[in-house]
């Protein structure tokens, strides 16, 4: 039968003449779609009909652009024998590598893609503050550019966490905020916490973390009412900024960094009612052998003074030195309060932005290798 032009244009009725030539435009499609799925899914070189191990993740795209991962309880990926190494942002910055700190990768990905902990790409922001004053020109950051750094994240959808908070989330992926930050003040200033900080976390329903220096604290009258009201109002979280601020160098005696490390629990557990789970590291100081007194002395975290980045669970970006301490947990960068916040805000909300989608494409892979390596099957 010759077919007639008509066949080619829309037909109002379907004669079975037509049906006939739907079915075969149908399958000469068809045929098409086949080829071109095995030519695209077939390595360049490879010759046709060997059978070939490919991976082709079945990925939903979403109006929003981020791919929604479809799992599947048998998984069609070829299973990897390793993890590949850490992912790292567009917008990582020159100096600092991104490093893991949990050996069992099963533990790892069981805790990273339970759907009670945190989200994949959850940030922690820290961030360093010492002196605020009421205007521009005097040493400290000018109040009114505190106020807009903090309205800044708040913009952005921050919110505060604690240490033990930070400690849970770095340690077992517990949940936290995706983009959750911690307002540090350095040294002994309570007069900061209760002039400044106070009333934009009354404000935004946030908390601050005081890094306290608590040697001869008994010096200055009030000072204990006033830290351990702070400590009350539920706003103020206090950790550990040494027993006397001591610089630990290469050449800090042991005994001295031990004092430095150890002394303050006793006296905060009294007068704040908790251990300290965080020490911050005096003047940015650390050495390895202080690092492993810290680990002795209980420190769950450790604080530095390096803008490096957010940090993410099982992803802490670290300097050439901080490398060197072995211990990355100890050595959680800070961003540093009136230096260009409100942009590292920024910087770091995409960095979590990016790791999630990266998560998020690669679950496929990981869900692989936790099916061939580990026990069951990933959620
Ligand atoms: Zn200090």
């Amino acid at each position: 039968m010759r077919q007639s032009p008509e066949l080619n244009r829309v037909q109002p009725k379907i004669s079975p003449c037509s049906w006939r030539a739907m079915a075969l435009t149908i399958a000469s499609v068809c045929v098409l779609v086949v080829m071109v799925f095995v030519g695209a899914s077939m390595p360049v070189n490879a010759a046709p009909g060997i059978p070939t191990t490919t991976v082709t993740p079945s990925q939903t795209p979403v109006a929003n652009g981020i791919i929604i991962p479809t799992p599947s309880p048998t998984p069609t990926v070829e299973p990897p024998a390793e993890l590949p190494p850490p992912f790292v942002p567009s917008g990582m910055y020159s100096w600092a590598k991104p490093v893991t700190y949990l050996d069992d990768a099963c533990a790892y990905l069981k805790m990273r893609w339970d759907p009670a902990n945190s989200r994949p790409g959850t940030i922690v922001v820290p961030v360093m503050y010492h002196r605020i004053r009421p205007r521009a020109g005097m040493n400290g950051i000018p109040e009114a550019k505190f106020q807009a750094e903090l309205a800044a994240a708040h913009e952005l959808g921050y919110e505060t966490v604690t240490a033990e908070q930070v400690a849970d989330f770095l340690e077992n992926n517990a949940p936290i905020p995706p983009r959750s930050m911690m307002l540090i003040v350095d040294d002994r200033r309570a007069g900061i916490i209760e002039r400044y900080f106070m009333p934009l976390l009354e404000k935004y329903d946030w908390t601050v973390t005081s890094a306290w220096i608590i040697a001869n604290s008994d010096d200055i009258p009030n000072l204990w009412e006033r830290m351990e009201a702070l400590n009350d109002s539920g706003r103020v979280d206090v950790q550990s900024h040494g027993l006397r601020h001591t610089y630990i160098t290469g050449t800090t005696p042991m005994k001295r960094i031990r004092e430095e490390l150890f002394g303050p629990i006793p006296i905060h557990e009294a007068h704040f009612g908790y251990r300290p789970v965080a020490f911050v590291w005096p003047g940015g100081n650390y050495t390895r052998p202080a690092v492993r007194v810290a680990r002795e002395a209980g420190y769950r975290i450790g604080f530095t003074i390096h803008p490096n980045g957010p940090s993410m669970f099982n992803w802490i970006p670290l300097g050439r030195q901080e490398r060197t301490m072995n211990d990355p947990l100890m050595m959680l960068p800070r961003y540093w309060g009136g230096r260009n916040l409100a942009d590292s805000f920024g910087d770091a909300a995409e960095m979590g932005d990016e790791s999630y989608a990266n998560a998020l494409a690669s679950y496929e892979l990981e869900a692989a290798y936790y099916h061939a390596h580990c026990d069951g099957d990933l959620p």
